[in-house]
């Protein structure tokens, strides 16, 4: 037998929290290349964020090893994330994969990024093993699961595995399952390399890193090789694979899956979804990469640092070679200077980049409004596409604006119905379909993207008491009654509040984020009028009232060190704070009145 026969290649999808790195830690278990010791919980959630977070946000990777009928074979997990924000991470994985464990909670059912990442998989082909997870919950209810795996996923539920990734239980009947299921690679290990590029990285010590599924031929540590898209020659200075944790290796033969330490210096030189080839034996044709995603939600970055500006510039560099879906450019903003207008998948997508951007990079940032893209039509006849509300032509020069919509699928029990179609109503969503499987419902709507960018996620899901989920892709652009609402602090235009939004809610959106900046900015010396305006006119009118800013003044007589320390607490609040005018305003502010403006 072949090599090749004895490789399995899955991927675990699932929806958001159900099990997907806590049933990886089982495999690696009973199966991987980690010590007890070594073992953590969500081994594969490396990164700090998403351990404290909970969530996945990168794709993993692990090769395991399993005893089958006498013979030894090598699988290699994929661990992805779930989130509809991260969903290229999850089609790059299936990508480099054969076959797919799509994993449902049994205790939730079938949920809207179970079916949205089932439909990703059979797309490309995927072996499909239904496993039900979670059995040891005394809510799990296995038949009522396996009827909507039938009659939702549309899928057989016979061959279905009833596991727990908490307590172990039947977690051996996976390997089997997956050597029998799943087909093995095709390929040739002896052929003419090429190698798909399925993620790629950067180290500080060790420089650009490559994670490749070698789909033909061989590739060996210090083969010269060539990136076709770039036509970029280099080195490979070590090859290696996860278990998780890394191990050099000298080849990586067809069907396998492991990364590779290129001797490049640009970060920009290694595209994901590119082809890997030998360069004294280059493949003619490229393998078939990844669609280029297109961001859906637009914000600016800016430095609170001046200084900070190159920084920036580097991490973002930085962060979009480890994820392809971000975008960015530079902008310039006479509020704050120079910065990056940047696109994002989603708001959790542009949250998460922030947030690595302030950790791993220590940069402090100010993010704008998120915007959508605006296709705009001007009284002479020009086309603009408008990703940056500051840049909102003079109302009275545009014909006609139009507004992305979308696809929206929406499951929940059905005691949330009426609630979630009031809100789905009150954001302008059309009705499409509704269907029910039991008690299950499933919700089809289209919905203008501007509505469920700020917080419509947090509202389902606390609406539903977190039952309901939510999936969605894009549709089309519609025409709409949009207008720029501008918020003036103190007579300055607060220009990272600037929002573009239906005439509709115009009013009401400016007053909530007047009142919700009452509460976020301190109070100052002096007196601040906050005022939501559109082209001019005045909407909504909030004043802060003056204040003594001395913060000591509550602590009279007494221990000076604890004095010394509100001071000091004072001190670094400052550097955090941004300038409108001559107000300081704390540099969270703008963001955090933006997502509460609706709640
Ligand atoms: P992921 O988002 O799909 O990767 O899900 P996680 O593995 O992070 O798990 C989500 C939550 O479900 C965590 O709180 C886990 O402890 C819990 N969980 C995972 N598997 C099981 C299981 O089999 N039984 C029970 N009771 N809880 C589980
Ligand atoms: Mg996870």
């Amino acid at each position: 037998m072949s090599t090749l026969a004895r490789i399995r290649n899955f991927a675990i999808i699932a929806h958001i929290d159900h099990g997907k790195s806590t049933l990886s830690d089982r495999l690696i278990q009973l199966c991987g290349g980690l010590s007890a010791r070594e073992m953590k919980e969500r081994v594969l959630d490396s990164m700090a964020l998403e351990r404290e977070r909970g969530i996945t946000i990168k794709s993993q990777t692990a090769r395991l090893s399993w005893q089958h009928e006498g013979k030894n074979y090598m699988l290699n997990l994929v661990d992805t994330p779930g989130h509809v924000d991260f969903a290229y991470e999850v089609s790059r994985s299936l990508a480099a994969c054969e076959g797919a464990l799509v994993l449902i909670d049994a205790a939730q059912g079938v949920e809207a990024q179970t079916l949205a990442n089932v439909y990703a998989a059979l797309e490309n082909d995927l072996d499909i093993i239904p496993v039900l997870n979670k059995v040891d919950l005394p809510a799990a209810n296995v038949q009522a699961t396996k009827k909507q795996i039938e009659d939702i996923i549309g899928i057989d539920s016979r061959e279905s595995i009833e596991v727990s990734g908490k307590t172990g239980f039947n977690i051996e009947a996976l390997p089997a399952a997956i050597v029998r299921s799943i087909k093995p690679p095709s390929g040739d290990s002896s052929g003419t390399l090429s190698a798909l590029l399925i993620d790629s990285w950067y180290n500080p010590f060790l420089g650009v890193s490559i994670l490749v599924r070698v789909k033909n031929g061989t590739l060996k540590r210090g083969d010269k090789v060539k990136l076709l898209a770039t036509n970029t020659f280099c080195v490979v200075d070590r090859l290696g694979i996860f278990t998780p944790k890394p191990i050099d290796v000298d080849t990586l033969a067809a069907g396998e899956i492991g990364f590779a330490i290129v001797g490049l210096k640009s970060i920009n030189l290694c595209q994901v979804g590119d082809t890997l080839t030998h360069a004294h034996q280059p493949i003619a044709e490229p393998l078939a990469g990844f669609q280029k995603k297109v961001s859906v939600v637009f914000c600016g970055l800016y430095p609170t640092n001046k200084d900070d500006h190159r920084a920036v510039k580097d991490a973002l560099g930085k962060l979009a070679l480890n994820d392809s879906a971000i975008h960015f450019e530079p902008e310039t903003s006479a509020a704050l200077g120079f910065g990056f207008r940047c696109g994002f998948q989603g708001l959790l997508h542009l949250e998460i980049t922030q947030e690595r951007l302030r950790r791993e990079y220590k940069l402090d940032l100010v993010t704008t409004a998120p915007s959508v893209v605006y296709k705009i039509t001007t009284t002479d006849g020009r086309a603009l596409r408008l990703h940056n509300p500051s840049e909102f032509p003079d109302p009275t020069t545009i014909r006609s604006i139009e507004e992305p919509w979308v696809r929206a699928t929406i499951f929940c029990p059905q005691n949330a119905v009426g609630a979630i179609l009031e809100l789905l109503e009150s954001r302008r969503g059309e009705q499409k379909e509704m269907n029910a499987t039991g008690d299950r419902f499933v919700l089809v709507y289209s919905l203008p993207l501007n509505e469920i960018l700020y917080d419509f996620y947090d509202r389902l899901k606390s609406i539903s008491r977190g039952y309901a989920s939510f999936d969605y892709t894009q549709d089309n652009y519609r025409p709409g009654e949009l207008v720029k609402v501008d918020i003036l602090i103190n007579g300055e235009n607060a220009e990272p509040l600037s929002m573009i939004v239906h005439r509709q809610f115009a009013e009401q959106r400016g007053r909530q984020i007047c009142e919700r900046l009452k509460d976020l900015i301190p109070r100052q010396l002096f007196k601040i009028a906050l005022q939501a305006t559109i082209g001019g006119r005045i909407i909504a009118r909030e004043t802060i009232s003056a204040l003594r800013k001395d913060v000591t003044a509550k602590c009279y007589g007494g221990d000076f060190t604890r004095k010394r320390k509100l001071l000091e607490k004072q001190k670094a609040g400052k550097k955090r704070m941004q300038k409108i005018g001559k107000i300081d305003i704390p540099h969270d502010s703008f963001v955090k009145a933006l997502r509460m403006a609706d709640s």
